[in-house]
């Protein structure tokens, strides 16, 4: 199956299916016809799949980095070693930039790719559920800095997307449920159907029965916001519902304690609480979400110290002039957008609670 995201001289196709990588060289000529291959991935997912890569690219001219796996990499300082390397290997604008991993390996390496000699063509493969759902489409890349997640960053769109759901075989079963909170943020904000759909599901081997149907619905939710917004300027906020709590979570714990699709599990139930108590989300609505997050052992609850996680949500780079933008919801599918002042922001959160 295929999706194609309409952007003007940035379109590209997303592809779907077990066993893709098998056929690796026949997708990539679809974009590239050169022999270069600068492939970006992680230690974990090197582990289990160099090998494989290198029996399949075997006429290609590659070079792999390897960084090492979890957020604490997404980094400026990988980003320079990763110039590095690319300069060793003599990497030029001609060439392709692979990100072969999860989430932080999308980002880092669509970003080292958007800014090496001031744009390297890159393509997605990517590895977790939350990159296949998520991270991998809409071309948003960047690193963190220790003042916060994501605050630098590009635009930068990839030349094509290959989502091998035989990959997923080799998640621990922390990341494959991690990935499904993206999805439940899906059917939140926009595909009611799609919420049901994971309500009948009762773990990891059903999930996989329909895992095809689960990312392309969500990579379509996806093309579609992305396409109506591409740099993030209206429609494209809606797909932070959960995120700016969990965001803020994810910094306060260190990014140790949760991975970040838990993180925003806590944030899309906080949400879904104050939505409940101000009379926007519909009643029932907080009760039948957290079922479902339980049900795939996504956390619900969490004793965080609320005028810390307060603070660094204060921080993040998309409030303007003082104002944050919570995206609500009214009735599973249908979300709404709320600005709050910051100095309001810890009542609207925590009131009574
Ligand atoms: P990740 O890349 O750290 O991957 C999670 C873990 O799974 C890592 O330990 C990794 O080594 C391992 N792994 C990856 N593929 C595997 C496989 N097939 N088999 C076994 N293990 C495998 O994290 P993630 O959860 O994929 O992504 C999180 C990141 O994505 C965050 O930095 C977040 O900010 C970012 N993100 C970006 C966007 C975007 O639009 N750019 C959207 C959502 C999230
Ligand atoms: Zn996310």
């Amino acid at each position: 199956r295929e999706l194609h995201v309409n952007l003007g001289e940035n379109s590209y196709d997303i592809l779907f299916g077990s066993g893709l990588l098998k056929n690796l060289p026949e997708y990539i000529k679809r974009v590239y016809k050169g022999k270069k291959l600068f492939i970006i991935t992680d230690n974990n997912v090197e582990k289990y799949y160099r090998e494989q890569l290198e029996t399949i690219l075997k006429d290609y001219d590659f070079t792999f980095y390897i960084l090492e796996a979890g957020e604490k990499s997404k980094t400026l300082d990988n980003v320079a070693k990763i110039y590095k390397a690319m300069i060793n290997s003599s990497l030029s604008r001609d060439d392709l930039v692979v990100a072969f991993g999860g989430g932080v390996t999308g980002d880092i390496a669509g970003f080292a790719a958007a800014t090496y000699m001031r744009g390297v063509p890159f393509i997605q493969i990517p590895t977790t559920l939350l990159s296949q759902v998520d991270s991998s489409v809409g071309g948003k890349v960047g690193v963190d800095l220790v003042e916060g997640k994501n605050l630098v960053g590009a635009f930068n769109q990839p030349k094509i997307v290959l989502i091998d759901t035989s990959v997923l075989k080799t998640l621990t079963d922390r990341y494959f449920f991690d990935g499904l909170a993206e999805v439940v943020k899906y059917g939140c904000i926009h595909d009611e159907n799609l919420f049901s759909l994971l309500e009948g599901l009762k773990n990891r081997e059903e999930v996989m029965e329909h895992i095809e149907d689960i990312l392309f619905r969500s990579c379509d939710i996806k093309r579609e916001v992305v396409e109506e917004d591409e740099k993030e300027h209206g429609l494209r906020m809606i797909l932070n519902f959960g995120h700016t709590v969990g965001h803020g979570l994810e910094q306060y714990y260190n990014y140790e304690k949760y991975t970040h699709g838990e993180a925003v599990s806590l944030g899309m139930i906080e949400i879904l609480e104050t939505g409940e108590r101000e009379g926007i989300t519909e009643k029932g609505t907080l009760e039948r979400t957290k079922k479902l997050l339980m049900q795939l052992n996504l956390p619900v609850e969490d004793k965080y110290n609320r005028e810390d996680v307060i603070k660094i949500m204060k921080r993040d780079k998309k409030n303007k002039k003082g104002e944050v933008n919570f995206v609500m919801i009214e009735k599973i599918g249908k979300h709404k957008i709320v600005k709050i002042k910051e100095e309001k922001m810890y009542d609207f959160l925590y009131k009574n609670r």
